[in-house]
């Protein structure tokens, strides 16, 4: 199926584009748990597409949706203009987030949603007459997305070294991932709140005054599922509400019942100032994201004469594209009627059971999990590293499933809808490849 299929002109993104162009896979459809290759394989998708597909692949409610839109409105600009969908979106959106985050400003992305959220911040320090604080705190192995501003405050450095300057005025806290004292944790790791204290010090190094936003992710997806220890995000609120800086959670992965409840804010209990998310939003089904901003924030811009421009920045399509925003509508419409975030946290215990069956395993140094994700740590081959996480996954692609890798580490992310005998298939296959690699 795949004969004459010219594959060379696509670049493809955070790929070794010459070792998958000799071996490529490439998926023809997908349904529910499952995508279909070109060569007629089903492979159970242990990732939700890239943390997306919460409700499953292909979703009738949402295909529908969005056929139903684009066949009536294709496109709208955001600028002076919009569309029902996109009000209907923000608003039910608003609805659900937790705390006061009754503002949403669309975008297309994660790393446009971050991006976003960053400026937000500066603007409104300086709309306050703070104009001084432009510092921005980020987090080593956090993943922001690809923007300068996600790459800046992001903490995987071959994501930064490729680009030369960064922002200036960004500083990072410590991870608080230590396999010396968190290994095989179930859940939340015991160790480690105290690194939250760090901001402290930081905030000494360069004055409060100057510092607009700290910026984390709950758990840190990208860099191998980096769970909290319990009081860590509270720390952080706390110590930014002493000096006024704005609290970011970056929730591209989280939200949207990742965690086993609507937004890892409400897991972990902890409110931001601003959130941004993205991939389950539309269920993965249309490129969208959003940053949800705080009342008090909004109201800060709503200055000046009433036709002004209030935020000198959107996109083309911030003003939810209309098909983006049918997606995103439908989507959030089936997390509800089908308690996906209740069926995720009920779910939990049974994914945390089974990948933690594999401790002991050939070359498994660490299993940590929390809610729908869950990540299996490999001991890095000498002098190199990433190859045997990565010959896992096509070992366990060649067997029917997909997963995840980064660096020497597994991660599964599934779909909300995933049932036990898959999460058995899952750790079956992974269990398998694992014992048959050096
Ligand atoms: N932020 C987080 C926490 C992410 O995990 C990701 C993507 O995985 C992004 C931002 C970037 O999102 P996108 O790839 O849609 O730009």
């Amino acid at each position: 199926m795949n004969a004459g299929l010219n594959l060379e002109p696509y670049w493809m993104p955070f790929t070794g584009n010459r070792y998958f162009k000799a071996h490529p896979l490439l998926m023809q459809s997908a349904e529910g748990m499952y995508f279909t290759t070109t060569d007629g394989r089903k492979i159970l998708d242990g990732i939700a597409g890239l943390w997306c597909c919460n409700a499953g692949h292909c979703h009738p409610r949402i295909v529908a949706a969005i056929q139903q839109q684009v066949a009536t409105l294709d496109y709208a600009t955001a600028f002076q203009l919009g569309h029902p969908g996109v009000f209907e979106l923000a608003d039910r959106l608003t609805a659900m987030a937790p705390g006061g985050l009754d503002h949403a400003f669309f975008v297309n992305s994660g790393s446009e949603a971050v991006d976003t959220a960053l400026k937000i911040a500066i603007a409104y320090h300086r709309m306050r007459g703070e104009g001084q604080r432009i510092r921005l705190i980020g987090r080593e192995r956090g993943y922001h997305g690809v923007g300068f501003g996600g790459i800046s405050v992001g903490g995987m450095s071959p994501n930064r070294k490729m680009f030369g300057a960064m922002l200036p005025g960004v500083d990072h806290l410590p991870s608080t991932h230590n396999l010396e004292h968190n290994a095989f944790s179930r859940g939340m790791p015991e160790w480690g709140a105290h690194l939250a204290d760090e901001l402290e010090n930081i905030v000494a190094l360069h004055d409060a005054s100057t510092i607009a936003a700290v910026i984390v992710e709950p758990v840190a997806g990208s860099a191998g599922v980096l769970i909290p220890p319990p009081g860590y995000l509270q720390r952080l609120r706390d110590i930014c509400d002493r000096h006024g800086i704005l609290l970011i959670f970056d929730e591209v992965i989280t939200a949207f019942g990742r965690t086993g409840s609507a937004f890892g804010a409400e897991t972990f209990g902890v409110q931001p100032d601003l959130m941004s998310v993205a991939k389950g939003l539309t269920n993965g089904a249309v490129p969208m994201g959003a940053v949800l901003v705080d009342g008090d924030i909004y109201s800060a811009f709503m200055t000046g004469p009433e036709q002004a421009v209030e935020f000198f920045h959107g996109y083309t399509y911030s003003a939810g594209h209309p098909a983006a925003a049918a997606a995103g509508l439908a989507a959030l419409a089936v997390y509800e009627e089908e308690d996906l975030f209740e069926r995720a946290a009920r779910m939990a215990p049974v994914l945390e059971d089974a990948v933690h069956s594999l401790r002991g395993t050939k070359h498994v140094i660490d299993i940590r999990n929390l809610g729908m994700m869950a990540a299996i740590e490999l001991e890095p081959r000498a002098g190199e590293p990433t190859l045997r996480a990565l010959e896992a996954f096509r070992l366990c692609f060649d067997a029917g499933l997909l997963v995840r890798t980064t660096g020497d580490t597994l991660a599964l992310t599934p779909s909300l809808i995933i049932n036990e005998p898959q999460i058995a298939q899952i750790v079956d296959t992974i269990g398998d490849a694992l014992r048959s690699i050096d």
